[in-house]
């Protein structure tokens, strides 16, 4: 390529008609999502891998020659279609339109949020967005939080949290910390034993209390184990607000009570990424005005928050 062409090419990637065109692609295929207009299609693509490649290098070509609306409503047609009426809900929302927008304006003025003077006003907003979450899920008013990217990074940091105040930040500073037992149960996501790898935890310092069929943490069960732990022994309590298999919710207040009363120096996580957004029920007041006890929470606003219940 010639320096002349190189710089067109380059400066194409700043093109406006190109941004203005391919948004209001987005916007039109997002019409007919929102509208059902595709409600007799199925809700996933009923194409296999190989005919989806084809489509993919279809809406390269489509995009190249500027039809930005042909290429996006293909590359539509390929996704799980999340607005469908026969959509169950397999735990991801149908984004509302301002979840959308923000994350096309975030794209374009693409922040850096590490430190203040790279993004002042985004800096502000995620402080309101985290006041915000902690108000509806009723934290304490102690509580900071973080925007992670989902929540297996949620719970990642809850755990270095807890191995880090638990080791009297001992872990962090020379590498070294106690032997830490994490209690969850079979039903907890596979991302808590992950975490606990990647830690040096250990997963085979991750275990098992056990539940009933739903997976429901048994708080004998917990009693019981929490026993056992000799007094030196620091510990884990990772509850689940919302099982990522069948729903179930840990019963939150008896188990932290319970645990409060046997070793009210334990650390307690609730994974709330799956049920965080069913923070509105009335019939699990119980369950959310017993997060203000727990040291650490997880929740997944891209989840059962913006449900759309017909
Ligand atoms: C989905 C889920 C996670 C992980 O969230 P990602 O955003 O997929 O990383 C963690 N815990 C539970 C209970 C979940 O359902």
């Amino acid at each position: 390529m010639d320096n002349g062409n190189r710089q067109q090419s380059i400066a194409q990637l700043w093109n406006p008609d190109e941004l203005v065109g391919g948004l209001e692609a987005v916007g039109a295929l997002g019409q007919r999502l929102y509208s059902n207009a595709d409600d007799t299609g199925s809700v996933a693509p009923s194409l296999d891998g190989k005919a989806l490649k084809q489509r993919l290098h279809e809406a390269k070509r489509l995009l190249r020659n500027g039809r930005y609306e042909d290429a996006i409503a293909l590359l539509g047609e390929g996704a799980v279609n999340l607005y469908h009426p026969g959509y169950m809900s397999q735990q991801l929302c149908a984004p509302a339109a301002a979840s959308v927008v923000g994350d096309a304006l975030a794209s374009l003025l693409n922040q850096g949020h590490a430190v203040f003077s790279m993004s002042p006003t985004h800096s502000l907003v995620e402080d309101e967005v985290l006041a915000w979450a902690k108000q509806r899920l009723g934290l304490a008013e102690d509580f900071v939080g973080i925007p992670t990217g989902g929540g297996s990074l949620s719970n990642l940091s809850a755990l270095l949290a807890a191995r880090n105040f638990l080791s009297n930040w001992r872990g962090w500073r020379d590498g070294a910390w106690p032997k830490l037992t994490v209690f969850s149960t079979a039903f907890s996501h596979y991302s808590v034993a992950r975490a606990a790898g990647m830690l040096g935890i250990g997963v085979e310092n991750c275990l098992e209390i056990e539940g009933d069929r739903y997976g429901r943490m048994s708080v004998e069960g917990l009693a019981k184990s929490l026993t056992r732990l000799r007094d030196s022994e620091p510990a884990v309590v990772v509850l689940t607000l919302g099982n990522t298999a069948t729903g179930a919710i840990d019963p939150i207040a008896d188990a932290v009570a319970v645990a409060r009363r046997i070793r009210p120096d334990v650390w307690i996580h609730v994974d709330a990424a799956h049920g965080g957004g069913l923070f509105h029920l009335s019939s699990l007041h119980e369950t959310f005005a017993a997060l203000k006890e727990c040291d650490s929470v997880s929740w997944n606003p891209h989840k059962l928050f913006f449900s759309r219940f017909r």
